[in-house]
């Protein structure tokens, strides 16, 4: 790490942070310009609260050279993470970008899930979303069917052999969820529940990590980190929008630059929600485009069959047939993407 002396910082002020910079184990490099002196100080700092600099006399700044995560960083392991799933299914690298659709919440429509679940696999997806237990703005809204929806959707996945994403919200539920999902999701609320990430990172299951939506990048790589550090890498970041200036046209701000952004500083896969991106359906074409070609290795889409009655986000959902018009679309660029992938072509 550097730290910046203030102009007037005295000799004795540098040479109190130098002690204790030492004492912690570090080597130090002092470099003495004609205004100010700069420490640099080489180790590790992760027993050490390098801000705790700031409140020594004479210091102006403290900056860190290393990214605070460190399992999640392309320092530490530069390839892509590829996680595989028990049916050949990849995530991440360069393998096809993959889909994951479905409701909002599972209701009590068990058809209408099937025929979402069927409309899906014909198009090629490769998972069934389906909120059991859902977080709600309000305590008076639809907050899911809990076990039965997680047995409605071990039922669409039977009948269709997709694999199951379901939100986990609470650590005592991990055992119920555990026995019916494929993919463990951590919803946007939840990205800073230290003890639900912590319980997730003892599990081997792969962890949909949903970004807060008031997350900055950092913050979103170390609620990663606290899975991974807990013994499970398995983790897939999912971009879904962030709170922006305007919620008048769109729900959220989709943060599409966060997907080559944290390409480049971590090698975790990254996938994108534009149904809560946006929070508007006709919004989810171009922002699922736009997520691919900035680098996503999957989308994740809300589709219902009856969406002006569901019972949680039906207005950033697709009907059936708007599905399969859309994802006629996508699978067309994804072609497009994997033909430019496997060539080693970039656009
Ligand atoms: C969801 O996927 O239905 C959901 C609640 O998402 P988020 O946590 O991103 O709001
Ligand atoms: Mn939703």
């Amino acid at each position: 790490m550097i730290i910046v002396m203030e102009p007037k910082a005295s000799q004795n002020n540098i040479n109190s942070v130098v002690r204790v910079l030492e004492n912690k184990g570090f080597k130090i490099k002092l470099n003495h310009g004609d205004i100010m002196t700069v420490i640099a100080a080489i180790g590790d700092k992760r027993l050490f609260d390098p801000n705790s600099l700031l409140s020594y006399e004479g210091v102006r700044d403290v900056k860190s050279i290393q990214e605070p995560y460190k399992l999640a960083s392309r320092e530490g392991k530069s390839e892509d993470t590829v996680i595989e799933f028990s049916n050949g299914v990849k995530i991440g690298g360069t393998n096809r970008p993959v889909m994951m659709v479905g409701p909002c919440s599972v209701e009590k429509d068990i058809d209408g899930l099937i025929a979402v679940a069927i409309a899906a696999k014909e198009m090629g997806c490769q998972f069934l979303r389906g909120g059991a237990f859902k977080p709600r703005t309000s305590p008076y809204d639809f907050e899911g069917l809990e076990e039965k929806a997680l047995q409605y959707m071990a039922q669409a996945r039977e009948k269709t052999g997709l694999l199951v994403v379901t939100e986990v919200m609470d650590r005592l539920d991990i055992p119920l969820v555990n026995e019916y999902a494929d993919v463990f999701q951590v919803g946007a609320r939840n990205m800073q529940n230290f003890k639900l990430l912590k319980a997730l990172g003892k599990t081997n299951k792969p962890v949909l990590l949903k970004r807060g939506a008031a997350a900055t990048i950092c913050e979103f790589l170390l609620a990663a980190e606290h899975i991974m550090c807990n013994g499970n890498p398995n983790v897939i970041l999912c971009e879904r929008g962030i709170k922006g200036v305007d919620n008048k046209y769109s729900r959220n701000t989709m943060d599409i630059a966060s997907i080559p952004i944290i390409k480049k500083y971590s090698h975790l896969p990254i996938i994108a929600d534009p149904s809560h991106g946006t929070g508007r359906r006709y919004l989810i074409e171009p922002m699922s485009k736009a997520s691919l070609i900035a680098g996503a290795d999957g989308l994740m889409i809300e589709v219902h069959h009856d969406p002006d009655n569901a019972s949680s986000d039906g207005a950033q959902s697709l009907n059936i047939e708007q599905f399969i018009e859309t994802a006629k679309k996508i699978n067309k660029l994804i072609g497009r993407i994997e033909y430019d992938k496997k060539h080693n072509i970039s656009s």
